[in-house]
């Protein structure tokens, strides 16, 4: 299938993007991230997301950098901890974003990195997808069979940016 990839950094990219493809899927993926903060760390990751894509013969649809939204929508969530009611508005808006890309060039479906991370939750991230898109949401769980380890091993031995923070200035603290 053709699968748009949302892409939130290298190291989840690297492993998600291998996973798909030993699926047989045809990959593009698509860097939407108003979360990030400051705009140089936004920068980073995109610059490693680049590098990461091209290594794995994947191409790459840069979405712009718009963090006023995300400032909005998550103001009075300020005080959530990680993995509460933000990350899930945070993760939305970046699914919302992704489905529509995903319908506006013709592809046949759409996932997330984000299952990768160790912090977050795969049936929050799944259960989102699925309210979005439907069947066209491909639910899984990245971090299963080592994903993420592995994924860190690669960054290591490819001497890939690995971020100390989840990405919004609220995760800084
Ligand atoms: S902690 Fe991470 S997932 Fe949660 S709101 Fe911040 S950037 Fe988004």
């Amino acid at each position: 299938m053709k699968v748009v990839l949302h892409i939130c950094c290298g190291v989840c990219g690297i492993g998600t993007i291998e996973r798909l493809h030993d699926e047989g899927h045809q990959i593009t993926g698509y860097f939407y991230n108003p979360n990030i903060h400051p705009f140089e760390e936004y920068e980073r990751r995109l610059k490693t997301v680049n590098i990461i894509t091209k290594l794995m013969n994947c191409s790459l649809e840069d979405a712009s950098y718009a963090p006023k939204e995300w400032l909005e929508q998550t103001a009075n969530l300020a005080e959530e901890p990680e993995g509460g009611k933000r990350c899930e508005v945070c993760f939305r808006m970046r699914l919302e974003k992704t489905f529509l890309y995903m319908q506006e060039h013709d592809f046949d479906a759409f996932t997330t990195t984000l299952t990768i991370g160790p912090q977050k939750s795969a049936e929050v991230i799944n259960r989102i997808g699925r309210e979005i898109g439907g069947d066209k949401f491909l639910v899984r769980n990245f971090k299963k069979q080592g994903g993420f380890l592995r994924a860190n091993e690669f960054a290591k031995r490819f001497g890939i940016y690995r971020q100390n923070y989840c990405g919004c200035i609220y995760s800084m603290r």
